[in-house]
């Protein structure tokens, strides 16, 4: 999943921030919550985790402005206050889930499947195209008889693909998932993973599934 991450202390954002690219996802991290307003307009987020307390614009109004918009990407929001009515209003800012901190990287990350659950894309733990599978718990594909490790880039690019089988996604596309805020990517480097992509999934096999869209983009597809 593309994760935006909002907490403006150093101390449990990096942390928080390496346990969830753990887990396979691509999490862009900021610790200001304007800028995090600005990131939202302009990248299409599957879940955000937003402190309450942050400089620029808290996390409730966040989440407010969000649902405003009608925009129904789950949210969890971090806090150290735990009095009930603080939850009350968290919850009725629109957050879909509370923790209070300190939690249990654990319990985060089992809040975070739980919320991912919720929406339709991520519903399932396999996802399947033609002859191939991925395991998103174990970011392992297979193909054939054949079990297929993957790194975490390789795993993001192949679950893109998966939950938008036939359909043409753009270099521009493939880079706001894959690529964080902060990550300077070269410019052929969407080639380039493609073709490290194409060498694990595709080669040896009779019919190739990552086909190229002359000057727009990739598509997966068992028909070329
Ligand atoms: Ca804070």
């Amino acid at each position: 999943m593309k994760i935006l991450l909002v907490e403006d202390e150093c101390e449990l954002a990096l942390p928080l921030k390496a346990i969830l690219a753990g887990e396979g996802h691509s999490v862009d991290w900021v610790d200001d919550g304007k800028f995090a307003w600005e990131m939202l307009l302009s990248v299409n987020y599957d879940l955000c985790i937003f402190d309450w307390l942050l400089p620029g614009m808290t996390g409730i109004e966040l989440t407010k402005k969000l649902r405003q918009r009608s925009c129904t990407t789950p949210v969890l929001l971090l806090t150290a206050r735990d009095a009930p009515q603080d939850k009350v209003v968290g919850l009725d800012s629109g957050a879909d889930d509370y923790l209070v901190k300190p939690f249990d990287m654990a319990e985060l990350l089992a809040r975070v499947r739980a919320l991912s659950r919720r929406i339709p894309q991520f519903t399932a733990a396999r996802l399947t195209y033609a002859d191939l599978e991925l395991d998103t718990a174990t970011m392992m594909a297979y193909r054939g008889n054949q079990e297929i490790p993957l790194n975490r880039k390789e795993f993001q690019l192949l679950e893109l693909f998966l939950r938008h089988p036939g359909q043409v996604l753009s270099r521009d596309q493939i880079l706001t998932y894959l690529w964080e805020v902060g990550e300077e990517p070269e410019s052929n480097v969407i080639a380039a993973q493609i073709r490290l992509l194409r060498r694990k999934i595709d080669e040896g096999f009779p019919v190739p599934l990552v086909h190229t869209v002359y000057g727009v983009g990739y598509r997966m597809s068992n028909n070329a």
